[in-house]
């Protein structure tokens, strides 16, 4: 490997870097992926131990993950470990940035809620009169929505509603995925009520996958394997892209193997960036790369996850739920500033998922031990309860930059990262928690509890941004084919290259674009222009 030139070298193996090695492989394009991490040891990972059996008894060794609010000792070994690869940040803006380096990345781990962007994304400057329009539209990425879901599995409920396009689902008959649906009392009953208020409600759009995985180790990565055309070279983290001089093109990337330290380099036409939105726009930060515009690290953001509001239906109490009263799950897509000046102290939008036959929880309650207790069986199933996806604005003052006092453990400056809401959060946040309430006591449900305070930035695990894609080479990173504007032959597919996130989970939209840029990478190459 250390002499073979490769035509096209992929950094990750996730959904964006699986995607890419799919498509560029099938078209007889010599590949090379380099990944962070190991493969998972399935055998190990999966023996299951009792909680009294772990050494932490299941809090897992401090200091390790605590940014990674989803970890626990049971999944400890899944996450990096932030001791080994830091970031840092100002403690008083904190960010959880949540990370994989197993071969397929987070692939293998995601909760699979499976949407498309909407124009009142890709065109959210035209509606909003501030920030960018991506320089694409859902015309232009329908076709590879498609392809994507196909793979994938996605399975959902067709709306015909302009905020939330309808994908090409496959029926869902059973499997993960169906997660309840409207027909309950309580539901048919918050269904009727959101309406009269002209908020939409439907159900969850979800990858099925095969086999309970809807990874790029099973979906995306064998079928590139097949072709005969990717070496996958594990535990290689590339820690710098190379350029060669006379050209100012990209001609591979350094790299250090995780368990000797040994430093190599691998020699490649074409480098292509898949290692998760920040890793990607780390490399390029310490390459000194693609940064003509000044806006590379920029423009990080996400969706706020938080804001809960229980309600508890009296008839449901003690144990005397009626058949069919309570039990499934709603979801409704963005409903606020869908029309051209709407005047609401924030822009931009949220969806809401409510849950109908939960219980209530012990903070709910100024009790404790036996009267708690009593308390907690009377509302034990008489719950239904309400939380948001909602849009952080995208802001140039939000950003990571390279702090050049700390290095990981293999010797690489790590990324400091620099990112605060604004009051656009915290407004979208009050109204969807009073419209929760409104629409729960107009059911005559007696109110539980509301909060309208959400996690820090970067908890969804959605961060996108920082090598945005647009025409203007002095405002962006990316052209609209996610090659960069100043070197043709570097290209970033994964979540960097967002412009706005809307309150969608992003990967569709990561994996429809991977697979775009991948195969407009193809042609260009074949006609030699790459
Ligand atoms: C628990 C959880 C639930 C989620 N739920 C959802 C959901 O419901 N819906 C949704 O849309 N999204 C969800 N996500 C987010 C989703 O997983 C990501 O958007 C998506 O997987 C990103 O894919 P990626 O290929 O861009 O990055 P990643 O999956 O992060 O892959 C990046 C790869 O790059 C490698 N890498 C990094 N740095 C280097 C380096 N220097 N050298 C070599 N290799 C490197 C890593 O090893 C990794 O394999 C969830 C994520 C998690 C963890």
């Amino acid at each position: 490997m250390a002499t073979k030139e490769y035509d096209v070298l992929i950094v990750g193996s996730g959904h964006s870097g699986g995607m890419a090695a799919n498509v560029l492989t099938k078209k007889g394009i010599n590949c090379l992926m380099l990944n962070a991490g190991p493969e998972a040891d399935y055998a190990h990972d999966r023996t299951a131990k009792a909680t009294h059996e772990l050494p932490f008894r299941g809090f897992d060794k401090p200091g390790r993950l605590p940014h990674v609010f989803q970890a626990n000792e049971a999944n400890a070994e899944q996450w990096v470990d932030e001791k080994e690869v830091p970031y840092t940040h100002d403690p008083a803006k904190p960010y959880n940035w949540v990370r994989v380096r197993l071969l397929g990345g987070r692939s293998l781990f995601w909760s699979r809620q499976s949407f498309r962007l909407s124009d009142f994304e890709f065109k959210a400057a035209d509606l909003e009169g501030t920030g960018e329009n991506w320089p694409i539209s859902l015309a232009d990425l329908d076709p590879y929505y498609s392809q994507v879901e196909a793979i994938f599995r996605v399975t959902g409920r067709k709306e015909g509603w302009p905020q939330f396009p309808d994908g090409n689902f496959v029926e869902n008959t059973g499997g993960f995925g169906g997660r309840g649906g409207t027909s309950s009392q309580t539901m048919k009953l918050f269904t009727e009520l959101a309406n009269q208020r002209g908020i939409g409600v439907s159900v969850m759009r979800s990858s099925l996958g095969v086999n309970g995985l809807a990874s790029s180790i099973n979906l995306l990565l064998p079928d590139a394997l097949d072709t005969g055309k990717l070496d996958i070279v594990s535990n290689a983290i590339v820690r710098e892209i190379s350029v060669d001089k006379k050209t100012g093109l990209v001609n591979g990337t350094h790299f250090v193997d995780r368990h000797s330290m040994r430093e190599m380099h691998v020699k490649a036409k074409v480098v292509v960036l898949a290692a998760g939105t920040l890793e990607s726009t780390r490399l390029l930060l310490n390459s000194g790369l693609a940064n003509s515009s000044g806006v590379l690290g920029h423009y990080l953001h996400d969706q706020i996850y938080g804001v809960n509001v229980v309600a508890s239906v009296p008839e449901a109490r003690d144990g005397k739920a009626a058949p069919g009263l309570m039990g499934g799950s709603a979801f409704m897509p963005r409903f606020r500033n869908l029309k051209k000046g709407e005047k609401r102290d924030f822009i931009k939008g949220y969806c809401m998922m409510v849950n109908s036959g939960g219980g209530a929880s012990p903070n709910h309650f100024p009790l404790y031990g036996e009267e708690l207790q009593k308390q907690l069986d009377r509302y034990a199933g008489s719950c239904v309860s309400g939380s948001i996806y909602g849009e952080r604005p995208a802001r140039f003052e939000n950003h990571v930059r390279i702090n050049k006092d700390v290095v990981d453990a293999w010797g690489i400056p790590v990324l400091h990262v620099d990112v605060k809401d604004g009051d656009n959060e915290h407004n979208m946040a009050k109204d969807a928690a009073n419209t929760l309430e409104e629409i729960f006591t107009a059911a005559k449900w007696d109110m539980v509890s509301k909060t309208d305070k959400f996690y820090p930035p970067g908890y969804s695990i959605h961060e996108v941004g920082t090598a945005r894609m647009g025409d203007d080479p002095k405002k962006n990173v990316l052209n609209k084919w996610n090659q960069t504007h100043d070197i043709k032959n570097l290209l970033v597919v994964d979540g960097a290259a967002f412009v706005t996130c809307g309150w969608q989970n992003p990967t569709m939209t990561i994996v429809a674009l991977s697979m775009r840029a991948s195969e407009h990478l193809a042609e260009e190459m074949k006609k030699g222009n790459v």
